[in-house]
């Protein structure tokens, strides 16, 4: 395992993030995710509309990886670019 969670919560923004799992961006006031993790040895910090946080916890992109900001928006695609199931 190259990739361990340290920290998530919900929050309010109150600057415009990125999605880290998405193309599109995070409003200001928007639900988001905000997460901190440690990637093949280094120290990462990233925000996430609540919907893609719920994608990439239904994939296994947390340990794997995923591209950033390339995925659609709420949803987990597998190696082959399938959607997922929303709950497995
Ligand atoms: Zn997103």
């Amino acid at each position: 395992m190259t990739s361990k969670e340290m920290l998530k919560a919900t929050l309010s923004t109150r600057k415009p993030h990125q999605c880290e799992w998405c193309p599109e961006p995070i409003k200001v006031g928007g639900p988001a995710m905000s997460r901190a993790y440690i990637w093949e040895g280094e120290f990462h910090h990233g925000y996430l509309h609540s919907e893609c946080w719920d994608a990439l916890r239904a994939s296994n992109a947390s340990e794997d990886g995923f591209a950033l900001q390339e995925q659609p928006r709420g949803t987990a695609m597998d190696g082959y670019g399938d959607p997922l199931p929303a709950h497995a």
